[in-house]
């Protein structure tokens, strides 16, 4: 009997000691919430991705609510979306009494189909909300060629994109350059880098960061760091709804210092990915992930896909056998108890493409700290798994055949 591997789990945040120290300073300050350290996470994300704003926020889910809400998106309005992504997407339009009105993907990835979205614009319509799905960033010109042509906004779900690059009249760009009106980014420890909880808005537009800064403090005419700072008595108005969105100094401190980890742990992930694709290629049945020529996946998530016949479940299971933990692909929104009533939504295409990959595909573990043995490892067990179940497949025919 061989000795017990460790076990391999899907992911895993890279925290460390600076990341502890930081937090540490930040307690000391006496000074925890939405004041120095969030000025500075803001400064230096917009110069990473270089946005000329950045904006703060408690995660990407309220992100996505306050740039839906910038964008003017209201009562009985519609935003083109996809299904295919996790709930947060279509739960942000619904925050804003608004309908999600679903398109599929594309044949051979997991963004939307750009050639579906303006089939599915009416009058209604008021934002176009794209996802960079899984870190792959989505076909962003196409979209923003779409939005210009028909005065629509295009707001980028880049939940999981921190990191990732789209070429841009031949040069490369971070996400979150404005290219859309808005990008949404989420610092949840599933992403590549992590505040604990956390997100931030970019945009070109000083009128929607304005706003954002308004919204996200309940709508308080003057900030804490002002009315600290003033030798004045000051008086705050509520001129506009708002919300309780900060996010910490605390998680700041921590989301600085992931900053200055990102481009080494985004380096890593992509030779990660490159051994998954050379050792994945050559396994019959399974479909590797591919990324466009103009695109550079921070590879937050790395997700194969299964011929139809074989089942998901099963490979999944064979390979938590063996220690390595796995996930099934992107969910579908529209098949989710909260989306069952008349109102939740409205499906523009069919969504069959999102709902076979849903079925189909499988997230491979992925994460800074893994070693190309452990990737090897992967590779091995899901090469196995995979003939294993294909062999449960080709039983029936082999029983008819006489002996
Ligand atoms: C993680 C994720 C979100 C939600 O981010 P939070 O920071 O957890 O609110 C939204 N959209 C997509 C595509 C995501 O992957």
């Amino acid at each position: 009997m061989s000795a017990p591997q460790s076990a391999i789990p899907v992911a895993k945040p890279v925290l460390g000691e600076e990341e502890a120290e930081a937090v540490r300073r930040v307690i000391l300050s006496g000074w925890v919430t939405q004041g120095p350290e969030v000025a500075a996470f803001e400064s230096e994300f917009a110069s990473f991705v270089g946005a000329p704003h950045a904006c703060a926020i408690s995660n990407c889910t309220t992100a996505l609510h306050l740039a839906l809400k910038a964008a003017g998106v209201g009562s009985g309005d519609e935003v083109i979306t996809v299904s295919h992504s996790f709930i947060a997407t279509a739960n942000a339009v619904r925050y804003c009494d608004a309908v999600p009105v679903f398109v599929d993907i594309e044949p051979d990835g997991y963004n939307i189909d750009p050639g579906l979205i303006e089939a599915a614009i009416t009058p209604r319509t008021k934002a176009i909300l794209c996802v960079h799905q899984l870190g792959m960033p989505c076909d962003l010109r196409s979209i923003v060629e779409i939005g210009k042509r028909h005065s629509i906004p295009v707001i980028e779900d880049a939940a999981c994109a921190t990191g990732s690059e789209i070429l841009w009249e031949g040069r490369w760009e971070k996400i979150g350059k404005p290219h859309g009106d808005i990008a949404c980014f989420s610092f949840h420890p599933r992403k590549v880098v992590t505040t604990g909880d956390g997100g931030m808005l970019t945009t070109a537009n000083p009128d929607y960061d304005r706003k954002f800064r308004l919204w996200r403090q309940h709508g308080m005419s003057v900030t804490d760091a002002v009315r600290h700072g003033s030798k004045q008595v000051i008086f705050e108005d509520y001129d506009e709804l708002g919300y309780n969105y900060r996010m910490t100094d605390l998680q700041a401190a921590v989301g600085r210092v992931q900053l200055r980890r990102l481009p080494e742990l985004v380096a890593q992930r992509r030779r990660f990915a490159s051994q998954y694709c050379e050792g994945l290629s050559t396994i019959p049945g399974l479909s590797i992930p591919v990324e466009p020529r103009w695109a550079r996946s921070n590879w937050q998530s790395f997700c194969v896909r299964l011929s139809d016949e074989i089942d998901q479940r099963a490979v999944m299971q064979a390979l938590l056998d063996q220690g390595i933990s796995t996930r099934r692909g992107v969910m579908n929104i529209h098949l989710e108890g909260a989306y069952a009533g008349q109102n939740s939504h409205r499906a523009a295409t069919s969504l069959t493409r999102s709902v076979s990959a849903q079925q189909q595909t499988i997230i491979l573990p992925l994460y800074a700290q893994m070693t190309e043995v452990d990737i090897e490892r992967v590779i091995g067990a899901l090469r196995q798994a995979v003939a294993d179940a294909e062999r449960v497949v080709r039983q029936p025919e082999q029983d008819v055949v006489p002996a």
